[in-house]
């Protein structure tokens, strides 16, 4: 085996872990690398009497597990369904990690481009992370209301990695979220290289310095980030479960920091050991978050069930006649209902949901100001910023509209400067805990923030 080779194994592997059914070179090489210490390999799945264990994602549950024949082994063999995402890991396969010397990346000074302006609350947690950055297995929590500018307060300390040649990951439960941040980053470091991974995505550069990924993604990698950001950290589909947590720890190194970014972190968070906790309870343009009020609706579901759209709705579509609009409900079902009787309202507007397969058109459409009303389900309680936005949720009462959730649909009112106001109104049909802990949240932030 030649140098050119080995390092052609190493710029591939290094601080990645691949299924043995996905080496891309020769079995010779691979013998040589094994050999020589340069790749060390472990099976993608063990059994102990617990039963097994997927150690690509950490999954334990055995729901997961399916047996099936394997025509590579000619047996029967298991493998995990959990992370079958990124290929099949089988009981008969072996994950593959670099161990020989890892990729340098050469000291750049000031690579970070941006020309903005943090705010003062802003500056001060940035300034915070660039502290925390030195210390070895640091954990930190940067908990900011929505609309604080978190992803710009990130920069400081990614230019301070980047400077001492650290490798920085990106990780956000979300594919909308990554595909969002990624042009934000390539324009704030143009000269860095930056590869954006979520299911689906297309070839990326595999040893890129700053990473970009779903947290599935990270999956991909081993002991590799000097920092590790997971933004949106209680984001649907994961919360802080053990499948993220698997993820996370196994994708930094040791010795590497850890900062999760949250408008409203779990209790399970909070709680994590050795947690580190900066608050910013101030939008970036410093004007307090607007409060929801609460607005009693009688039995709307009865009403919409026969038929009738209740005037309070048609009374606020028409009070805000000609500003943007959304609209929150806690189901499909219902969701289509009320849009079959604003359709006969002659009402132009479009409905939202996950399997709505027009969604990307619409919410794409709403941000460019060609819709003025939107319905939605649960699924665009965070991630959408439109000025001067006015937002209704009916049924408040409904269990799925938790305080967490509240706080994120609050959150899209008023975020711009020149718009810091807005409506947020909750039609119910009884007041929750979850309802009156969104509005202690709010003003207790404003309380912080000193507004
Ligand atoms: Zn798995
Ligand atoms: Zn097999």
């Amino acid at each position: 085996m030649n140098n050119k080779q080995v390092e052609a194994v190493r710029s591939y592997l290094n601080g990645r872990r691949m299924l043995s059914t996905d080496w891309p070179f020769s079995s010779e090489l691979i013998s040589y690398c094994i050999t020589n210490h340069l790749v060390t390999y472990k099976p993608a799945l063990t059994k102990s009497s617990d039963g097994w264990l997927c150690n690509r994602c950490g999954n334990k549950k055995a729901a997961f597990f399916y047996q099936h024949y394997c025509s590579k082994c000619n047996s029967d063999c298991t493998y995990c369904r959990h992370c079958i995402q990124m290929g099949k890991a089988s009981s008969c396969v072996n994950l593959y990690s670099w161990n020989g010397s890892p990729i340098h990346y050469s000291p750049i000074k000031s690579s970070c481009k941006w020309l903005g302006t943090l705010s003062f609350a802003q500056q001060k947690a940035a300034d915070t992370l660039v502290s925390i950055s030195i210390i070895p297995a640091a954990i930190h929590l940067i908990w900011a209301v929505c609309g604080a500018g978190k992803t710009e307060i990130l920069f400081p300390v990614i230019e301070k990695c980047i400077q001492f040649g650290k490798r920085v990951a990106i990780a956000t439960p979300r594919t909308d979220v990554v595909k969002e941040l990624a042009p934000r980053f390539k324009a704030a470091f143009p000269n860095i290289t930056q590869s954006v991974l979520y299911g689906g995505s297309r070839k990326q550069a595999i040893q890129a310095q700053l990473v970009l990924a779903t947290t599935h993604q990270l999956l991909r990698y081993s002991h590799t980030f000097d920092l590790l950001v997971v933004d949106e950290v209680d984001a649907f589909p994961y919360s802080y479960d053990s499948s993220l947590k698997f993820a996370v720890y196994n994708a930094k190194k040791k010795s590497g920091v850890l900062v999760f970014l949250s408008a409203t972190p779990s209790k399970t968070l909070l709680n994590e050991k050795n947690l580190n906790l900066t608050k910013i309870p101030i939008r970036f343009h410093g004007k307090p978050l607007p409060l929801p009020r609460f607005k009693w609706i009688g039995n709307w579901q009865k009403a919409i069930n026969a038929g009738k759209l209740p005037s309070l709705i048609f009374e606020w579509l028409s009070h805000y006649n000609n500003e943007p609009k959304m609209i929150f409900l806690p189901s499909i079902y219902l969701l289509n209902k009320l849009s079959n009787l604003l359709k006969n309202e002659s009402c132009v507007f479009a409905a939202v949901h996950a399997k709505a397969p027009n969604r990307h058109q619409s919410i794409a459409a709403f941000r460019n100001k060609k819709l003025k009303l939107l319905l939605t389900t649960t699924i665009l309680e965070r991630g959408v910023t439109v000025e001067n936005l006015q937002v209704a949720v009916l049924g408040t009462e409904n269990p799925l509209f938790s305080e967490a959730c509240l706080v994120q649909i609050s959150g899209r009112v008023g975020r711009k400067l020149a718009f810091p106001n807005g409506d947020i109104v909750f039609w119910h049909n009884g007041v929750t805990t979850a309802m009156r802990q969104t509005r202690k949240h709010l003003r207790n932030m404003n309380k912080e923030a000193g507004l």
